[in-house]
C-alpha cells in the first residue's frame, strides 16, 4: 500500500527535496529532531527492512551515496552525524516506506532510548 512518501515523489505533496535522480529522493524531514535532519529514500516501494531483496543491493548501497553527499553540502559531515532505518513497531517506523534519516548539527545522544 502507498504511503505519504509516494505523494512526495509524485509531487501531490510538498517536502523541501535536497536530491532527486530516477531511483532515489531526499528531501528534509517535516519534523526534525535535530538541526539537520533529512530522509533519503528509494523511489521503489519498499515497505520495510525487512523486506529488502537482493535485487535491492545496489539501490540501498546509493542511499548512503546520496546520504553523506547531502551531509557533506549540509556541513555536518566533519562534526559527524547518525543515519537510520527504523524497522517495525519496535524500532520506530511510522511511515511504511523505507527511508534513511540523517541527523546531524548537534550532539546525539547515545545509547538512544
Ligand atoms: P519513521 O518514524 O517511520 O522512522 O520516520 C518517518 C519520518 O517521516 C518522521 O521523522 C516524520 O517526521 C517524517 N514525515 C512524516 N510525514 C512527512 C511528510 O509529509 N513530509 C516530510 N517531509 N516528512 C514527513
Amino acid at each position: 500500500m502507498s504511503t505519504i512518501f509516494s505523494k512526495i515523489i509524485n509531487k501531490e505533496i510538498h517536502a523541501d527535496i535536497l536530491f532527486e535522480n530516477d531511483k532515489i529522493l531526499a528531501f528534509r524531514d517535516i519534523s526534525p529532531q535535530a538541526p539537520v535532519h533529512f530522509l533519503v529514500i528509494p523511489k521503489k516501494e519498499i515497505r520495510t527492512i525487512n523486506d529488502i531483496n537482493e535485487e535491492d543491493k545496489s539501490l540501498i548501497g546509493e542511499l548512503f551515496i546520496v546520504a553523506k553527499e547531502i551531509a557533506k553540502k549540509e556541513g555536518i559531515s566533519e562534526k559527524g552525524y547518525r543515519t537510520i532505518f527504523n524497522c517495525n513497531e519496535h524500532g520506530g517506523q511510522t511511515v511504511y516506506h523505507i527511508h534513511l534519516h540523517v541527523l546531524g548539527g548537534r550532539q546525539l545522544e547515545w545509547p538512544p532510548g
